[in-house]
């Protein structure tokens, strides 16, 4: 049998192996020189003035959530359509998610919902860009005249996403239209340092915010010390109760690495997609998600939909079919309102039908930059034989 294609993987090669391996022979495997490299490499990446580096995309998320200030009595809506750690990092602020339903077309934020949504509790948004689609929401003062309403991008989905900006491309991450923005480096994501994760922001108070809290809370500098006094260059002050956030020097040796790959990458996720919007347009009972004008996707996910229902197919014993051919496919995502411990905060999943009408018909079918044309190829051949035929056997 054919090789499995699972629905998304890293790609590792010799040279990140070396990076890797010279991270392990330096004098430091944390707090080192490499986590700098790789967060000035990042921000230039995305064209912003500053990024933190962290443990994971989750701890970027919460990190964000605390800079932005959100706390107890502060609301922050979100998307239905996402991973549950968009939706968490508000809780563990202490602050209540909220959530607006999606756009049908780009499955981000629906500008609409989002300012039905909003309260004059809310202190924030939280966009996703769904799948690498860049979720074009408006300026924020469409939704909140309050002057400390933020916006957290999670752009765990979208490094070298691109929204035009007058007659450039700006990336994802340039944080022209958000206070901050927060990625994920999961082996699934764009480039991969096993966990990890990344803050990009314009705002010097919240980049030297992001640092403080990813350390303890704790303050080396002696320029910025609460209580000078004697301090030596031994000395360091805890001026907030932080976390150890940190991400090693190993991984960030790996990310840099990976970044170097990042434009390649991502040129051919776009190529990948481009065969599959060529080989299952016009496919009865299935639809492909659109570009949205003005924007370039990266591609994180292919998200097909297809109308299980109107085809007599069961998605699970579909998927399982797929499978037993070699092809991964995974279900992105569940609503988070589904989830028993939203349910119980008293979200119901009915209030969002746009996610919960995607969530019925969404397969995610495999996309990553390894893929060869012919294993697009066989991945078109395997889904027209299985819609073609259901699942009977
Ligand atoms: C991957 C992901 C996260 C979490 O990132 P981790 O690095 O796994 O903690 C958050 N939000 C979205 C949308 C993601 O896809």
């Amino acid at each position: 049998m054919s090789k499995f294609l699972p629905y998304g993987t890293q790609s590792i090669g010799a040279d990140d192996v070396r990076a890797v391996v010279r991270a392990l022979k330096s004098d430091r495997l944390t707090q080192g020189p490499e986590v700098e490299r790789f967060e000035e490499a990042f921000a230039k990446f995305c064209g912003a003035p500053y990024a933190v580096a962290v443990s994971s995309g989750t701890a970027g998320l919460h990190l964000a959530a605390l800079t932005a200030g959100l706390g107890p009595g502060d609301e922050a809506v979100t998307t239905p359509l996402t991973f549950a750690a968009t939706a968490n990092c508000v809780l563990y602020a202490g602050a209540s998610p909220c959530f607006a339903d999606v756009h049908d077309s780009d499955l981000g934020l629906d500008p609409a919902a989002v300012r039905k949504a909003v309260t004059p509790k809310t202190r924030a948004l939280l966009p996703v860009h769904f799948a690498g689609q860049p979720n074009v929401w408006g300026a924020k003062r469409d939704f909140s005249r309050r002057p400390d309403f933020m916006v957290i991008e999670d752009a765990c989905h979208a490094l070298g996403a691109e929204v035009r900006s007058g007659n450039r491309w700006e990336r994802i991450g340039s944080c022209s239209a958000a206070d901050m923005a927060v990625f994920s480096f999961h082996p699934v994501k764009h480039v991969t340092t096993g966990e990890g994760g990344m803050v990009t922001t314009r705002d010097r108070k919240f980049y030297d915010r992001l640092r403080l809290l990813r350390s303890h809370g704790i303050e080396r500098e002696r320029a910025k010390f609460v209580y000078p006094g004697e301090a030596g260059a031994w000395s360091y002050e805890m001026q907030t109760l932080g976390f150890n956030y940190r991400i090693t020097d190993i991984q960030c040796a790996l990310g840099l690495s990976q970044l170097k790959k990042a434009p390649r990458f991502i040129a051919r996720r776009r190529e990948i997609a481009s065969l599959y919007r060529k080989a299952l347009s016009g496919v009865p009972f299935l639809s492909l998600v659109p570009e949205s004008e003005g924007t370039r996707s990266s591609y994180h996910l292919f998200p097909v939909r297809i109308d299980f229902r109107a085809l007599g197919l069961d998605r699970s014993s579909f998927m399982d079919a797929l499978k037993r051919e070699g092809i991964g496919t995974q279900v992105h995502y569940i609503p988070v309102p589904r989830q028993p411990y939203y349910r119980k905060l008293g979200f119901r999943p009915q209030n969002y039908p746009v996610a919960e009408r995607f969530y019925s018909e969404a397969l995610s079918i495999p996309m990553f930059p390894a893929m060869t044309d012919s294993d697009v190829r066989r991945v078109v051949r395997v889904l027209f034989k299985k819609l073609k035929r259901g699942v009977a056997r």
